[in-house]
């Protein structure tokens, strides 16, 4: 017997021995299937929709065959398949061999029972394991096949759009007999062939590996399989020789990632899960051992809905510790994107959940595939009762490599720790871990020369590391991602169905606008006389965009919540809506999931997402005017003598003075100048008068000014701000005399088209230079001044802005209309300001962080495109100027320049991503002392909340009443949240944080009959025993920076 003489001889002898491509005639793997039998019958039914197992077996099914192809995309065949099993394979292990390139689901006695997709290496189901003459030899199996692969149907890649006419070909459905002795060897001999590999040849164990595996083909005679078990014997004299005490260990955990929507629609993946998790559920059944990690609460609802058969079963492994239920929200949302109270719902939603349905709540946070991570999530995991996370993404940095990432191979970690995770299964569209993958660990659990493997579950594998924690690094603020930063901006979306003329952009196309001939709104079904915006045009936009959808309806609920409280609270009559408030937070944080928000999926899911905000805004707009109703019913009803009037309601903690349309005497909207107190209502007569009206004044050259003051504005044809003063210092904010400058840039990616805007775009910068209507006044002053103008950008698409100035109002507003039909282009608005500073700041959830406004090192550079929420701020000691905006997330501030990212183009994996009508505004402030003694955070917020205006009356003679219910002390400190307790109809919660960043007391004061109150975390859980002490003042809260503080408020009867 030789030693190896030639390696890669032997290398390849062993891999031609095993191989499924060559020698298959005289080779083990040709033997890993014997004898073959077509199914008796084969029929299908086609279906466009996805209907349950009783609807469809009930059906007329017609005759198919294998190698007929079905479809086209996201259609669904139901194939009945007839199995006669003959009697001759008796004592034998039996398969339903199917093989398709669609994604299939075998039912059995009208349950789901395996789940066979071919990019999952899963194609078989196991009939029976050993034959017995007892058994039925006759079946009958539906397959469910979704004419849709494991990522969707991409048309030429897999992100491309998907290609609509694709079908896929059933290319095998047969029973077979299985060989196991046969299979057990080939994975014994994979490993080894495995270890001689990727071991490397200065690897003693390589060598080794290799050794016995040419040794298991001499001895191995694959036409005798009394061979096989010697051959087995070399292999596990291998295997078990066992480490040294110093080996790693890897906590092996079975898992799936599942994307709740991405290259398919949400209602695909309610079939994905199922389709994982029988699988899944049906390993556990034969590998008592198996543990699988499942995160996001939404998949086990949509589960425990459309298959209670199967959640029944899981939630037996549940019970068991196998099937582990982790992450603690609804679902694996954004990490940048959704506001500070969305991620608090995305765990309180998550949480309770798991809690109602399993008996616990999570201990870990999972979040393995979002876009960043917000430097304020630590603290709202602590409060949701969660101290571990979980992620991957990090390892995705095109720049730098963070310095406490955990791989298998690349631990940068090594002797800090010693133990580390590895997830195993099929993922991303679903699949999940295959018997393969855990045969394979059964023998390489100890194995010297190999990570030890352990299956364990992530509370073992957290539990070790907390141990050696000590040792561990640490990072503050947030975890940027440098990559996918085009995500803050994708998707602002707009896209209309254009009546009886298909979608909206082939309408865009048409050389002349139709909707002027046909005498209706172009995006909407509206009779209008007016093109391209007509008046009621801004309504129909705000339902049709993702990131305004997420921005609007997340303020939609806020609203819909503090008013509803507040009614409950003066009456305990009104029912608030919990279950309607529930579900129209399950909708939104859907959509947060981070495919979704980030604008990173096909078109289908978009249309699904517009549905959902559609719903909230329906929904959301009946329940806060019923709360109102009930809040102020006694002003609300006509009375004898009684005045028109007008009911001003404000949702924010402080209050607030403010021009606000009303409807006049004669229909037509008038403005007012109107004081509301904070959190409260009050009801106006007679407006304010203004300290100062709003002056608009033609100067030379076609330049306007503007000036309320507070600001100064001049302005050229362009809509370029040549100067923006504050009126008190006469301190200039632009720099080089123009601000407002539109600019467009080429935005091609590497290859995630939708996803990364890469840092060379910068090179491309183009500024819009083109005027179509020149600068015009619109409102010649009072309480509004404002100014229209029109431009040119790109090829073909055009902006038209209208530039206002309010009488007391800080800052300047830009309301902006773009008609965009671009393809990879980026647009930007930039703001070179007279500040300058190292450090610009941006709102974050529940705060704000500081990034570079240079680029230094590679850490600095790498963030060229950020994110940020309500506003930023450049300031130096003393002044400053913000930006703000009410639906936008994109942002850079580089030297003196802060520019806002407003719209992408992006191909895939939606070619018509962001083509339409958007509707946007952002605002300039500019200020003196620091953006917090400014009230830069306040205004942003009163520009993303406006006040809400109701037409009322009242009697002429009694003073109007105003009335607050909440108020607090502190400009620091922010009110957010006011909503009922969950499960408590007496009790409210309210959600404070600091916002400046500072140490702070504070008073909450209310109008509201409290009895008690208790400190609470964010799942509403009383913190500590003793309640708080209620004072003349209020409530005494003490912050850190950027503490979020909840306090459960019982009310008296
Ligand atoms: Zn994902």
């Amino acid at each position: 017997m030789a030693a190896i003489k030639h390696r890669r001889t032997a290398l390849e002898r062993v891999e031609k021995f095993i191989s499924d491509t060559y020698f298959t005639d005289c080779n083990l793997r040709g033997r890993l299937f014997g004898d073959r039998c077509p199914p008796a019958s084969l029929s299908y039914f086609q279906t466009p929709r996805r209907i349950p197992y009783g609807e469809a077996v009930v059906q007329e099914f017609g005759p198919a065959q294998v190698g007929e192809s079905f479809g086209p995309t996201w259609e669904t065949c139901w194939f009945k398949v007839e199995l006669s099993i003959p009697p001759a394979w008796a004592g034998r292990e039996v398969h339903f061999v199917w093989e398709s390139d669609g994604e299939g689901m075998v039912w059995r006695d009208a349950q789901p029972v395996q789940g066979l997709t071919k990019e999952g290496e899963k194609t078989s189901y196991i009939l029976t394991r050993s034959l017995k003459e007892s058994e039925p030899h006759s079946l009958t199996l539906y397959v469910e096949l979704a004419c849709n692969g494991l990522f969707g149907a991409g048309k030429g890649s897999m992100i491309a759009p998907p290609d609509p006419d694709r079908r896929v070909t059933l290319s095998k459905a047969e029973l077979v007999v299985f060989n196991r002795d046969v299979y057990e060897l080939l994975v014994d001999l994979e490993i080894l062939l495995d270890m001689a590999q990727l071991l490397g040849e200065e690897n003693q164990r390589s060598f080794q590996a290799l050794y016995t595996a040419n040794q298991m083909v001499n001895v191995c005679d694959v036409t005798d399989p009394s061979t096989f078990p010697a051959a087995r014997d070399l292999a596990a004299a291998i295997f078990s020789q066992r480490n040294g005490e110093s080996q790693h260990t890897i906590h092996a955990m079975g898992h799936c990632h599942i994307d709740s929507a991405w290259l398919w629609p949400y209602e695909e993946t309610i079939r994905k899960c199922a389709r994982s998790w029988v699988t899944v559920v049906h390993l556990m059944e034969h590998n008592p051992e198996l543990t699988f990690a499942c995160s996001q609460a939404q998949q086990f609802e949509w589960v425990q809905r459309s298959y209670p058969g199967l959640y029944a079963r899981i939630r037996d492994f549940v019970a068991k510790g196998q099937f582990v239920p982790v992450g603690g929200t609804w679902v694996e949302m954004d990490g940048n994107l959704p506001s500070g109270e969305s991620m608090v719902r995305q765990f309180l939603q998550g949480q309770r959940f798991f809690q109602q349905q399993f008996g616990r709540i999570c201990s870990e946070f999972w979040l393995p595939d979002t876009f960043g991570y917000s430097a304020q999530l630590p603290q709202l995991m602590r409060g949701c009762g969660i101290q571990r996370f979980l992620t991957q993404k990090l390892s995705w940095n095109l720049v730098n490599s963070f310095p406490i990432l955990k791989t298998v191979k690349n631990n940068k970690d090594k002797g800090r720790v010693n133990h580390s995770a590895f997830l195993f299964g099929f993922g991303d569209g679903g699949g999940g871990p295959t018997q393969k993958m855990l045969d394979r660990m059964k023998r390489m659990s100890d194995t010297d020369g190999l990570p030890r493997v352990q299956i364990s579950t992530p509370d073992q594998l957290f539990s070790v590391l907390e141990k050696e924690s000590s040792q561990l690094c640490t990072w503050v603020g947030e975890l940027f991602l440098e990559l996918h930063n085009g995500t803050y901006t994708t998707q602002a979306q707009v896209r209309l169905p254009f009546p009886g003329k298909g979608t909206m952009q082939t309408q865009l196309q048409a050389p002349n606008p139709p909707a002027l001939g046909l005498g209706f709104c172009c995006w909407c079904e509206r009779s209008t006389p007016s093109y391209p915006f007509p008046e009621h045009l801004p309504s129909v936009l705000n339902r049709h965009q993702i990131k305004k959808g997420n921005r609007e309806c997340e303020r939609i609920l806020h609203d819909v919540e503090v008013l509803s409280t507040l009614a409950v609270a003066q009456d305990r009559e009104f029912q608030y809506p919990s279950s309607q408030l529930q579900q129209l937070w399950r909708l939104l944080l859907l959509n947060q999931f981070h495919d979704v928000l980030p604008g990173s999926c096909i078109q289908l899911v978009v249309e699904d997402a517009l549905q959902y905000y559609t719903e909230i805004r329906r929904a959301g707009a009946q329940l806060q005017e019923e709360a109102v109703e009930s809040l102020c019913k006694d002003l609300l009803q006509p009375e004898e003598g009684g005045t028109q009037s007008t009911l001003v309601l404000n949702t924010l903690s402080w209050e607030r003075t403010e021009v606000i349309s009303r409807p006049g005497p004669n229909g037509k909207e008038t403005l007012a100048l109107v004081t509301v107190p904070s959190m409260g209502y009050a009801l106006v007569q007679e407006p304010l008068v203004p300290p100062q009206p709003v002056v608009v004044c033609d100067a030379e050259e076609g330049f306007i000014t503007m000036e309320n003051g507070v600001i100064s504005v001049c302005m050229d044809t362009m809509g370029h701000l040549v100067s923006l003063r504050l009126m008190d210092s006469k301190r200039e904010s632009i720099a080089d005399g123009c601000a407002n400058q539109f600019a467009l840039f080429d935005d091609v990616p590497l290859y995630w088209d939708a996803w990364d805007v890469m840092d060379y775009h910068l090179e491309t910068r183009k500024p819009v230079t083109t005027v179509l209507e020149p600068l015009k006044v619109i409102l010649g002053g009072g309480l509004r001044g404002s100014v229209r103008f029109s431009l040119k950008v790109g090829k073909s698409s055009t902006l038209t802005q209208e530039i206002i100035l309010d009488a007391m109002c800080p800052y300047l507003r830009f309301q902006t209309q773009v008609e965009w039909k671009e393809a990879h282009k980026f647009l930007k608005v930039e703001f070179p300001v007279a500040v300058r500073s190292t450090n610009a700041t941006y709102e974050i959830q529940f705060g704000h962080l500081q990034r570079p406004t240079h680029w230094n090192t590679s850490w600095d550079w790498a963030r060229f495109e950020v994110w940020a929420h309500k506003w930023m701020d450049l300031s130096e000691h003393g002044f400053g100027v913000a930006l703000l905006n009410d639906c936008k997330y994109g942002a850079s501030v580089h030297r003196n320049i802060l520019s806002l990212s407003l719209l992408r183009a992006p191909k895939s994996p939606d070619s018509t991503a962001d083509i339409g009508l958007h509707q946007f505004t952002y605002a300039v402030m500019p200020h003196q002392g620091s953006f917090q003694e400014a009230g830069v955070i306040q205004q942003a917020y009163s520009l993303n909340f406006p006040l809400h205006v109701v037409p009322a009356s009242c009697a002429s003679c009694a003073p109007c009443p105003a009335w607050s219910a909440f108020s607090v002390s502190s400009p620091a400190v922010v009110l957010e949240t006011v909503k009922q307790a969950e499960d408590r109809a007496e009790a409210v919660v309210v959600r404070l944080y600091e916002a400046h960043g500072s140490t702070v007391t504070a008073w909450l004061q209310t109008s509201l009959p409290v009895q008690e109150a208790v400190l609470c975390d964010l799942l509403e859980r009383p913190v500590g025993w003793r309640s708080l002490p209620l004072e003349k003042q209020g409530l005494r809260l003490s912050f850190t920076p950027f503490r979020v503080l909840s306090v459960l408020l019982v009310l008296s009867c």
